[in-house]
This record gives C-alpha cells, structure tokens and sequence, in this order.
C-alpha cells in the first residue's frame, strides 16, 4: 500500500488499463456464468450497490424479493405447493456451491438425528455420486467430513447408472447426487429411473434415502425446452434442488438458490434465528455480510421475462447449439470430429466435441490456436477412469449470437486447416513452449505451494477449469 494518497481519477485510470489484461467476456466460450444483462437491469444493480443483504430489518424489500424469487423458482420446480398459503423452503446463495455444501448439510444433519433417534451409528455417512461431479461436491463431502462413494465414468458413459448407484447406497447414504446438465458433456442424468429404483430399495430394506439433484445448469433450461422430462420434485425422492441464478438463470455472477420439498427436510437445530437489531429472523447461509445486487438483479429477469421470455432465450440457445454441433461435425467432411454433447435440447446448450482420430495436434492445440483469435474455449479431460478422453466445448449464452456463432466456425476451420499445414515440429515446440509458460506462471503463483499437491485441485486432480 502506498503511503500517500492518489486521486481519484488516476486511482481509477490505473486500475481500469490492468483490467484491459483480462479477456473479453463475450468471447469467454468456457463460463456458464453470465456476461450479459440488460441496461435497466445494470442500472436497478448501480441503484443497490451500497445494500448489505443481511441486513433485513433495514432493507425489508430485499428480503421480500428474495422470497419472491423462492416461490417463483420452487413453483417452476414444481415444489408441492398445492396449498394456497403453501411457503417453498429455500435461500439465496452465493452460487450453487454454497447451496449444495447447505444442502449436505441439511442432509447430514438430519440423517443423524433419525439414526440418533434409532440408538443406531451415526459416524459414517456418505454420498453417491458421480465422479463427474463438479469440484464443489468433493469440497462439500470433504470440508463436511462425509464420504464421497463415486460411480466411476468409463470412456463410452459419463452419466450415473441409475441401477449401480442404488447398489452403491447403505443405511449410511445420506444422499444420492444427480446431476441435470454436466459440466463436461451437458447431459441429463436419469433422476427418474434412479427415484423409482432408489424406492424399491428404500422399501426392501426399510431405508429412507432421498435425492439431491444438481441442477445448477439445467434448472433454468429443462423446464422450458423438454418440460415433460420428469426430474424435478414431481420425484418423490427428491428432497432438494440448486441452482445458479447466475448461470441460465441469466443474472451475474453472485447468486444460487437452495430448494428443498417441504421444512421436514431442513432440520430445526441448522436454522439460526438471529435478533438483528430486535427482530428476529431466521438464517441458513455460511456468510453474514453480501452484497443485495445479485438478487435484485435475479428478480428483475424474472419478472421481465417471465415463462415466455425464459423459454424463447433457451429455446433459441438451444437452436444455436444444435447449429453449431452441425457446423462443427461438417468439418473435413464429417471426418475430422466425434461430437460429445446431446442435442435438440436433450442436455444444456452447449457443445462438447473431440478430434475423431490420431492426429499430429491434439484438442489443447486447437484451443491454443483460438486463443489467438480472441476466443477462450476449454480443452479438458473427461473425469476419473475416462480422462484418457480429451475434449473440447462451447457453451452457449444469450450473448453467442447466430452471427458470433458463424464467426467463430469460421476461425474453427481456419484453426484446424493451419494445424493440418503445421509440420509436427512445430507444433511439438508451440506446446513445450506453452507448457514452460504454464509452469513459469505457477511457480510464480505459488512460490510456496509449487512441489506440493495442491488441495484445492481435489482428490482426482480437479480443478476450477471446468465450470
Ligand atoms: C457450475 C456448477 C456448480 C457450481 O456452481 P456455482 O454456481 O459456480 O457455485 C455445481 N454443479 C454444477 C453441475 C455446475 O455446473
């Protein structure tokens, strides 16, 4: 910190042109999360800015709003709310990380009590789940002392089976993760199949395992695009939802929602009622202090779009996708790649795809070469026992517009036809060069962590890349 002042405008103008080193987020193809909000919503956000949302008492209307956004959410989640003076259950999170770690939580916390209850163990719980799950699982599980009991992917199926994830439950399950919209392929799990075949069991063995679906992509997609897909808390097992309001809930980054199906699954003993200068009020968050825009700014896309607006968004996303998977499957005449993503809106809008043979280049190749253009698109590999698959993937948002999507096919053939011409030599030095600077930066990232293992990166070398 400097010792002395600076003015204003050259504090900002410093801080504006280190800012110019960051991409474009428009041309950012790896984010779910969303980059673009109309100008009345930017504005209503300015407006709030100075909001702390914890401070209920003095900011009534927030808190209002956000109950607001509860019902519409947990309506369109079909919650069971057939009462007229029905509540749904839930909060606002910071994202669907924060939501699934309450929703464990939750889970655990009442697991317990019935085993408690029962004079049987409760010391061993665990969650079944797929190891694609994303990173925020594995830190829910392990920061909740929980064990994480993972079907593993093979390199032909990366969605849970429904069958071998029952066998995987024991009286020691607190929850079954499902996941609707992955965030390596977009695909749907069958939450359908794994309820009717998770009752059975529960009824066989006397056993009250319920289900956790992680719909932290899907929840704003499905039920406008394949409304008929029976996923939601239409299953009776399903106790719980998430999703982020900031990814195809269209709002900016800061905001989640934790659903649950009715107060039985929220145990009393995890709800804070605190006496905020002399009302009491009830909380269920990690943090104290957040800022009131995100959830202003959720609000106002739903009362703005409304089912119409939301499903023409998503419908038109998903066009584009499909588009796009087209475009890219065309290229050197249907030979050059296999595509991974579903389309026709039977996952996310987004596109997973990888090289269909042995080439001299590989995916982080091509993602390199875009890179040039301006266009940030992930290479990754698939998930534990499958992460010899490479991919690459695009993930469409209401800003990837037809015309940008035809701008960037364009840049994609021109990227493979240079890979084509490249002399394998060449390449092969491209890479090590990139690679060195990879490790350059880390060392000087992390001076102090850079032998070890990182924790963030999680037990199967996860990172934040993918998300
Ligand atoms: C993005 C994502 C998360 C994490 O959500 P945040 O809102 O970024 O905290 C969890 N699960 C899935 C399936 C996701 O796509």
């Amino acid at each position: 910190m400097g010792e002395e002042e600076i003015p204003a405008r050259t504090a900002m103008r410093i801080v504006h042109d280190e800012l110019l080193m960051d991409g474009t987020p428009a041309l950012n193809l790896a984010s779910f999360v969303t980059t673009y909000m109309e100008e009345e919503a930017e504005k209503l956000m300015m407006e709030n800015l100075n909001k702390n949302f914890i401070d209920l008492e003095e900011y009534p209307a927030c808190g209002e709003i956000e109950t607001r956004c509860v019902n519409m959410i947990a309506r369109l989640l079909n919650a069971p709310l057939d009462k007229p003076d029905s509540e749904a259950v839930g909060v606002s999170t910071i994202g669907s990380s924060e939501a699934i770690i309450l929703s464990v939580l939750a889970a655990k916390r009442r697991w317990q009590d019935a085993r408690k209850a029962a004079g049987k163990p409760w010391d061993k719980p665990n969650i079944v789940m797929n190891s694609a799950v994303q990173v925020c699982w594995e830190k829910a599980a392990r920061y909740l002392e929980v064990e994480e009991r993972y079907w593993y992917c093979s390199v032909d199926k990366y969605t849970i089976d429904p069958q071998e994830a029952v066998e995987l439950c024991d009286e020691n399950t607190i929850l079954v993760c499902a996941i609707l919209g992955s965030t390596y392929t977009g695909e749907y799990e069958d939450v359908k199949t794994l309820n009717d075949l998770l009752l059975k069991k529960n009824e066989a063995e006397g056993l009250n395992i319920h289900i956790h679906v992680d719909a932290a992509s899907g929840g704003f997609v499905a039920p406008f695009v394949k409304p008929d897909l029976v996923w939601d808390f239409r299953l009776p097992l399903v106790c719980g939802i998430n999703v982020s309001g900031h990814k195809y809930g269209l709002a900016y980054a800061g905001v989640g929602w934790a659903l649950w199906r009715s107060k039985e699954y929220l145990p009393e003993s995890i709800l804070f009622t605190i006496n905020y200068l002399g009302s009491p009020q009830v909380s269920f968050t990690l943090n104290f202090s957040k800022s009131a825009v995100q959830v202003i700014g959720q609000y106002y896309q739903l009362l703005r779009l409304g089912k119409a607006g939301y499903h023409a968004i998503m419908k038109n996303l998903t066009t584009t996708a499909d588009f796009l998977a087209e475009s890219i499957l065309a290229i050197g005449n249907g030979e050059k790649f296999v595509l991974m993503s579903k389309t026709g809106g039977d996952g996310l809008p987004l596109v997973a795809w990888r090289l269909k043979n042995e080439e001299k280049y590989d995916e982080f190749a091509i993602a390199r070469r875009l890179r040039t253009r301006g266009w940030i698109v992930p290479a990754y590999t698939m998930a534990p026992k499958a992460s010899e698959i490479k991919l690459l993937r695009v993930v469409v948002r209401e800003d990837f517009s037809r015309h940008r999507c035809e701008t960037f096919i364009r840049d994609l053939r021109e990227a493979v036809t240079r890979l084509d011409e490249t002399p394998q030599e060449v390449i092969d030095h491209a890479k090590k060069v990139h690679d060195d600077d990879r490790m350059r930066e880390v060392t000087r990232k992390m001076k102090h962590f850079h032998q070890e293992k990182h924790s963030l990166q999680g037990k199967h070398g996860k990172t934040h890349g993918v998300c």
